[in-house]
């Protein structure tokens, strides 16, 4: 065949093969148009699933009559008009590609009005071919009709699946954009029936009903709301709790300067910031909106405009985990995202006794005891009346017995707390060892008589290997035989633990995932380890004085509320529960 130009109408039914996909792709396509339009109320009605009929209409500035015919050309836009525009895009569209492709797969209608013209106006396609332009009625706004898509494209048709599932893309796809503009209402129909009213969101409580609309109940109320700003940088949003990661990546909305994208960055610094709070193989919900200098970032580099570059990658990914990891960090009992405030303000002025006394040491224990119970001792009296007052002042409580060597029960202003002990001793530890080793090196404690311990010829290999990683941990150990170590000093944090079994996991961990990381790596991993090893076993008897001393520990240790493997470390059974269960009105 010769070389030759194809026909305008071909070269738009190419281009819809990249822009709309399926009817999905129309409606995101068209709702993106009318929030450029700054509507303030959107409806998109949709029949057989789209195939049959899109609607979408709006009540945004509309388009001036004699610019209509061109809203159809290719490459027509009223979004950018230089090149230095392309480089700060601040609408949803810019590459004028939308409306001539869907109008090239289907039977299309626009209807458009702006608010201080006479009349509006509108333009259909018959057959491929785009008609007159006609005056129509219309308010204010934009209506655009999409009958029949892909009704002369068989092989795109073919493609679709059936109309349920289309119309839960369009579904999604709604709901993601309604996400992403709290400002905006939206409506949705299928097949005559409403199936989303979402009015204007303007505060946080609206905003977080529409997140509950959208996303269940669930995730609002276990969520961390977050907001911050920094160099010329700001997130905010909703993330979910550790204890409530969810077994898919199902739930995860990023907005960047309003436009929901996918992003490598940004998904491995939320991964990052969650890294050792989330129980094993789950994944965090988050709906996360960031903003920035549109300068910053180009966003034409992916035809549906879902992939964005930043310039700096390395500041955004940084910005975005150290947010993240802030707000978690409070996840402690009392912390500020707990809703458990006020009981926290009753005692802010008190000192409450120091995690760092709690390690597992029998000694230390008793000492933290001890020192609980003297703190308590010179509480003034007024406050220390009753057991209640007292616990009044502690999210978690004062403690009361341990039950089956695993659980601790105390009892809180509100009712009932359970702590899993070992959990919860272990993220203690854990976060001091990490604090710690924060300083070049863990500070370690000669022990009296050095401690031999055997090993696996490979093993006592690997142990020379990472010599320079455990110093930094703390730990003196050299190989004094082919399959042999002797231990000579212990971080000082965990003069208790138990050395031979914690080498051993280390060694294991060390083995399977090869030498190549850096010790920086390394380190997370290897002190939870530690703090695992070193945390009280089931079964372990505690006095009362050793419980309180653990649940103090953890009101003032970050990530409290979950172990270092993400499960939760307690629960609060409220006295209105316990009344429920015993069918006992109040
Ligand atoms: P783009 O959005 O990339 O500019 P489109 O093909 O989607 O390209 O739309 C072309 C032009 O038509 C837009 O630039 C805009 O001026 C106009 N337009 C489309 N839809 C609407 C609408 N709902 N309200 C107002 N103007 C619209
Ligand atoms: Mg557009």
């Amino acid at each position: 065949m010769p070389i030759r130009e194809l026909p305008s109408h071909l070269v738009n039914q190419i281009a819809a093969g990249e822009v709309v996909e399926r009817p999905a792709s129309d409606v995101k396509e068209l709702l993106e148009n009318s929030l450029d339009a700054g509507a303030s109320r959107v409806e998109v009605e949709i029949e057989a699933g789209g195939t049959r009929l899109i609607r979408v209409r709006d009540d945004g500035v509309g388009i001036p009559v004699d610019e209509l015919p061109l809203a159809l050309g290719r490459h027509a836009t009223s979004k950018i008009d230089s090149l230095d525009d392309l480089t700060r895009i601040a609408t949803l569209g810019f590459r004028g590609e939308a409306l001539p492709s869907i109008a090239s797969v289907s039977a299309f209608r626009i209807v458009s009005r702006q608010a201080d013209a006479e009349a509006g106006c509108e333009i259909s396609t018959a057959d491929g071919q785009l008609g007159d332009s006609l005056p129509a009625a219309h308010p204010p706004g934009t209506t655009v009709e999409v009958r029949d898509l892909f009704a002369r494209t068989p092989a795109r048709r073919r493609f679709l699946r059936a109309e349920r599932t289309e119309f839960q893309h369009v579904q999604a796809t709604v709901e993601r954009l309604a996400l992403s503009r709290f400002a905006t209402g939206f409506r949705l129909l299928h097949n005559r029936r409403v199936v989303l009213d979402l009015q204007p969101a303007m505060d946080r409580a609206q905003q977080e009903r529409r997140i509950a609309e959208i996303a269940g109940s669930e995730f609002v109320s276990t969520a961390l709301h977050i907001e911050r700003d920094e160099a010329g940088m700001r997130l905010s949003g909703w993330i979910c709790r550790p204890a409530a990661a969810r077994a898919q990546p199902d739930l995860q909305h990023l907005f960047l300067n309003g436009r929901a994208i996918r992003d490598r960055v940004v998904t491995s610094a939320v991964r990052m910031a969650y890294r050792d709070v989330l129980y094993g193989g789950r994944f965090p919900a988050f709906i996360l909106s960031l903003e920035m200098d549109p300068v910053r970032v180009d966003v034409n580099a992916h035809p549906a405009k879902l992939e964005v570059r930043f310039r700096d990658t390395g500041a955004v990914h940084d910005f975005i985990r150290r947010a993240i990891e802030a707000a978690l960090s409070q996840t402690r009992p009392g912390g500020a995202a707990d809703d458990v405030t006020t009981e926290r303000t009753v005692h802010a002025g008190h000192p409450s006794p120091s995690a760092a006394l709690f390690t597992t040491t029998p000694d230390v224990l008793r000492d933290a005891a001890a020192r609980y119970a003297d703190f308590v001792a010179t509480r003034p009296a007024a406050e220390s009346e009753s057991r209640v007052n007292e616990s009044v002042g502690f999210p978690l409580g004062t403690a009361l017995a341990q039950l089956q060597g695993i659980y601790i029960l105390a009892q809180t202003a509100r009712g009932l707390v359970l702590v899993d002990m070992h959990a919860a001793h272990e993220r203690v530890m854990y976060e001091r060892l990490k604090a710690e080793a924060v300083a070049e090196k863990l500070a370690s404690q000669p022990l009296l008589v050095p401690q031999l311990v055997g090993l696996t010829v490979r093993e006592a290999e690997l142990l020379e290997e990472y010599r320079p990683l455990l110093i930094r941990l703390g730990f003196e150990i050299d190989r004094t035989g082919p399959a042999a170590a002797t231990v000579r000093a212990l971080p000082a944090t965990l003069p208790g633990v138990d050395v031979a079994g914690l080498l051993r996991d280390w060694l294991a961990d060390w083995a399977e995932s090869g030498a190549s990381r850096r010790i920086e790596e390394r380190m997370d991993a290897a002190l939870s380890t530690a703090a695992c090893h070193s945390a009280v076993r089931a079964n372990r008897h505690l006095t009362v004085p050793e419980m309180n001393a653990l649940l103090r520990a953890m009101e003032s240790t970050d990530r409290a509320d979950q172990c270092s493997h993400g499960r939760p470390t307690w629960i609060e059974v409220s006295i209105e529960d316990l009344d429920r269960l015993f069918l006992r009105g109040r």
